[in-house]
């Protein structure tokens, strides 16, 4: 036996016991010839004093112990002398006074101090093993445990079944690149992994199975960003005979349970839902983070007879203008810096620039006049490339309706209404972050967004695309616009669940008739012989008896990012790839031997160097 107890479990009250502990050295300190460690193991830190005048040899051999080494020791457990107790320790009111000593392992000096935020993450991930000796991300991974173990009590309680699904499976229409997988026996044949299990998820609906979850694997071969991995983890979900508000009531319940086991956190439900339409006009987003306002104001009706020809082009175009009002970042934005924020727009979403109005706030100078100055004209204070095209009553209401006030900073968007909403979105964003309205905040914003477009036109593609993907269902009501070919106009029964502007999750009703999924394909294009090549499965499918059904899929990986306040996605990933699709400890991926590649029919084209 190695240990009896783990270094976060003896107390006062076991005075006397003798115990044996195994872990690694945390820290050593060395009191004159009198050697204290901190022992270390998953569970926490226990004291170790090595006393010469009790057991001389032990106290001698533990002179060569440093940081790192994994030591067993045996002794008793003995109170602290008065004043040297440690409150911030679970165990620090005793120490064991170690009797016997053995190394069962030494260790090289680590490259990085493992008692400290390590700002290198190319040195972290490279020595992994060695950061996740930090408790910090220890504690990240035991949370993800917890999380999942309530996903899956939680679900199995509700009569969902855990089915695993194919890795090696077919390209998938889910929006990302494909990583391929040569297959050997069918030689110039690829598997692709899954982006996500949507179509067997779907098929085992039409199996009959009714209530389905997985914790599954997916895979999409994107350009990484901060929250991106090239593989990640979903909680998968589909059932069959559910109607949308039921799939969000259920995951309501399992977030409830996560946040309470995870957390100990009781949020509140039901979400508040809001259309994708109001998301986008009022905060111009499909993830709005609503613990703020800033909301987007429509100014159409101010600037309709404008003379300030910009803005009077786009509203006789049919198109919008719009405001924010930044409540004092007028003392944040210099001249300079708004100018950045207009090449920002510009190069970032092809805006062709971002009108604004900055209202410096004047600080009072004692005057030393007798007779007060005449007040300057109202909006004389007000910085702005193109105010001067205003009138008055234009100013006046404009004032009025974006509560406008000395400090503050108003940011005009003129353009389509998707544009314009899509840029004053991240300006919002951009000043929320600059007068840091969520710093600190313990706020929980979960919110549904409904109904989101079914289809939307792809200008790079020159054809409609599926929003979601061409799964998702049409809403009833909608159909009848989809048969007359009004695209754009058709919402679909989708939902995501959003926390704080972050998106958790997403998922749909789907479509369950042959005709209707065959139509779907036919409008995003897919003609009907890749129809048969690409979703013959799933359309025959349909063809025995499918029922009606709908699922979600959440992001794991993000949400047990956010419930421990991680700053990036790596950081609960046990090995997680570096933004190059790197990892730095094992350097995959690899180069391998052309034999290999042979047995496969495959020859690289990759330049080396
Ligand atoms: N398969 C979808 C996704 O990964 C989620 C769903 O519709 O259930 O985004």
């Amino acid at each position: 036996m190695y240990r009896t107890h783990h270094c976060n479990q003896l107390r006062k009250t076991d005075e006397g016991r003798s115990v044996t502990l195994a872990g690694w050295v945390n820290s050593r300190r060395d009191h004159g010839g009198v050697i204290f460690i901190d022992l270390r193991d998953r569970e926490g830190l226990t004291q170790v004093v090595f006393r010469p005048e009790e057991y001389p040899q032990v106290a001698e051999a533990s002179h060569g112990l440093r940081g790192e080494d994994v030591i067993q020791i045996t002794g008793n457990v003995a109170p602290r002398l008065p004043g040297t107790e440690n409150p911030k320790l679970a165990t620090g009111d005793i120490e064991i006074i170690a009797s016997e000593l053995k190394v069962l392992n030494k260790a090289d000096v680590p490259p990085f101090p493992l008692d400290s935020k390590v700002a290198n993450e190319d040195l972290r991930m490279t020595y992994r093993y060695l950061d996740l000796r930090r408790s910090e991300m220890a504690g990240n991974l035991r949370l993800r445990h917890r999380i999942v173990k309530a996903t899956r009590d939680f679900l199995d309680e509700a009569g969902y079944i855990e089915i695993e699904t194919p890795i090696l499976s077919n390209p998938t229409p889910e929006g990302a690149r494909d990583f391929l997988v040569p297959s050997r026996l069918n030689p110039g044949m690829f598997y692709a992994l899954p982006q996500a299990p949507q179509q067997y998820k779907q098929l085992l609906q039409v199996a009959g199975l009714e209530k389905y979850f997985q914790v599954a694997r997916c895979f999409r071969d994107e350009d990484l960003r901060a929250e991106r991995q090239p593989e990640f983890t979903q909680i998968d979900i589909e059932a069959s005979f559910i109607t949308d508000v039921e799939i969000q009531t259920l995951i309501e319940g399992l977030l409830v349970r996560i946040f309470r086991e995870a957390k100990g956190l009781e949020i509140k439900t039901p979400f508040p839902r809001m259309t994708y339409h109001d998301a986008m006009d009022r905060f111009g987003s499909d993830k709005p983070d609503t613990r703020f306002a800033m909301e987007l104001v429509d100014l159409g009706d101010v600037f309709r007879e404008s003379q300030f020809k910009v803005f009077r082009s786009v509203v006789d175009g049919g198109g919008v203008i719009k405001a924010i009002n930044a409540k004092g970042a007028a003392a944040l934005l210099s001249k300079e810096q708004l100018k950045k924020w207009e090449e920002w727009v510009k190069t970032e979403f092809g805006a062709k620039g971002l009108a604004y109005i900055k209202w410096s706030a004047v600080a009072a100078t004692p005057s030393s006049q007798e007779v007060p100055a005449a007040p300057p004209p109202r909006f004389a204070a007000w910085e702005s490339p193109i105010v001067k095209f205003f009138s008055e009553a234009e100013k006046t209401t404009l004032a009025a309706r974006m509560g406008f006030a000395e400090g503050d900073v108003l940011f005009f968007g003129a353009d389509t209404w998707e544009h314009v909403c899509e840029v004053l979105g991240r300006v919002r964003l951009r000043c929320a972050e600059l007068l840091e309205l969520t710093k600190g905040s313990d706020a929980l914003n979960f919110l549904w967004v409904v109904d989101f477009p079914l289809l939307a036109f792809s200008s790079e593609e020159l054809k409609h695309v599926a929003v979601h993907h061409p799964f998702t269902r049409p809403r009833p009501e909608d159909v009848p616009l989809l048969e007359a070919g009004e695209y754009r106009k058709v919402r679909a029964l989708a939902y995501d669940v959003v926390l704080n502007g972050v998106e958790l999750g997403g998922g749909s009703i789907r479509i369950h008739e042959r005709d209707l999924q065959a139509k779907i394909f036919e409008v995003i294009g897919v003609s009907p012989e890749e129809q048969e090549v690409k979703f013959g499965h799933l359309l025959r499918a349909f063809t025995f008896g499918a029922p009606p059904h709908g699922g979600i899929a959440l992001g794991l990986d993000r949400l047990v990012m956010l419930i421990v306040g991680a700053e990036s996605i790596r950081d609960v990933i046990a090995f997680p790839k570096n933004n190059r699709g790197i990892d730095l400890m094992t350097h995959s991926p690899v180069e391998v031997d052309f034999k290999q590649l042979r047995e496969i029919y495959i020859a690289s084209t990759a330049k080396k160097g």
